[in-house]
């Protein structure tokens, strides 16, 4: 049993209690918001870890005290052994496994997912209707994450909606997003467009969470009620309901207004590297000392010593750029 005094913590005294890890690195989509803009390769590699390393490496974070799971990419519905990878970490973590994906397979596969212990579904839908989306995400998918959509709150998982917002590509889109969280009362998260590796990151396309609000306010002729934070594992999302709705809108506003000093994250990429902040630390190599044998108290010393090192924030909040060696279709957003 882990004594408290020895759970994760980064170098400031955060604890570490959030696990993300990117399960695979392939996508089948193309968000203009993610991909390579500037001529770098494509997205294209194949899983590098497999299943036992997957969860070993969860593992040795669990055992370190995270106590909750988001298993992202790349999209990680395109791995077919999903259902088995959730069965085998949701033990780990009093069943609190997550997964963000495009929804693109989630209408045949939501009913099994929540079998092996999937407890929540993120969807990314930046769009609300057909044309954008397609745009957006270079492929006629709508239809189909919309099923998906259906298919996973009627599966019985607890589901979300995320939406990355860039000024000129999807801005007239969040009244219809704001409208769809109404009519079928979804939460809504539109999160501002963060610069990652060559996803061609512009201030002109960039859009902050307080005019977002606004729109939304203003779209929909109500005064949003914003809700109190329930516990850090949430996520940093700032919630608001509608009045007169179940449906809920919520902002996440990484550059604005960042939550760094609330950082309860550690990072997984699909290779098998730890990245302790988003946006910046080198990325440590677990892979290649796990498949070497190394032994779980070697593991573990990689481990708190890359969090130690832990920035106490983003670099962007003082006009630098960010550290990046992986694109975010590998570290998994
Ligand atoms: N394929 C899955 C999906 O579409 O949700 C999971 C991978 S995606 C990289 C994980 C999350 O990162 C999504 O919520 C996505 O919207 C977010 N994301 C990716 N690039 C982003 C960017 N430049 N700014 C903000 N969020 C981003």
């Amino acid at each position: 049993m882990l004594r408290v005094k020895d759970c994760l913590k980064d170098g400031l005294g955060r604890p570490i209690t959030y696990l993300r890890a990117s399960i695979t690195e392939q996508c089948n989509l193309s968000c203009i918001y993610c991909r390579p803009r500037t001529g770098a390769p494509s997205p294209t590699g194949s899983p590098a870890m497999s299943r036992n390393e997957v969860v070993a490496l969860v593992r040795l974070f669990t055992q370190l005290g995270i106590r909750k799971v988001r298993l992202t990419g790349g999209e990680p519905m395109l791995r077919k052994d999903l259902e088995i990878i959730v069965a085998m970490i949701a033990p780990e973590v009093d069943g609190r496994v997550h997964l963000t994906t495009n929804g693109m397979h989630l209408a045949s596969r939501a009913r099994g997912l929540h079998d092996a212990g999937l407890l929540g579904v993120n969807i990314s839908l930046d769009a609300a209707e057909r044309d954008s989306f397609r745009r957006l995400t270079q492929k006629d998918g709508f239809s189909r994450v919309m099923a998906g959509i259906h298919g996973a709150r009627a599966a019985g998982l607890k589901t979300k909606l995320n939406a990355v917002v860039m000024r000129g590509w999807n801005d007239d889109q969040i009244v219809p997003l704001a409208r769809l969280a109404v009519a079928e009362g979804f939460q809504v998260r539109f999160i501002e467009f963060m610069p990652y590796k060559h996803n061609g990151w512009d201030v002109d396309q960039f859009l902050p969470a307080e005019e977002i609000l606004r729109r939304v306010q203003e779209g929909l002729g109500v005064e949003l009620q914003e809700e109190p934070t329930v516990n850090l594992e949430e996520g940093p999302a700032r919630i608001f309901a509608v009045p007169g709705s179940s449906g809920k809108v919520g902002v996440i506003s990484t550059l604005s207004a960042c939550f760094c000093e609330r950082c309860n994250r550690v990072r997984l990429t699909s290779r098998g590297e730890m990245k302790a902040c988003l946006f910046g630390n080198a990325s440590v190599d677990l892979l290649e000392p796990l498949r070497n044998h190394a032994s779980p108290e070697d593991l573990t010393r990689l481990v708190r010593q890359a969090m130690h090192e832990k920035l106490d924030c983003h670099p962007m909040r003082h006009g630098d750029q960010p550290m990046l060696s992986r694109g975010m279709w590998q570290v998994g957003g």
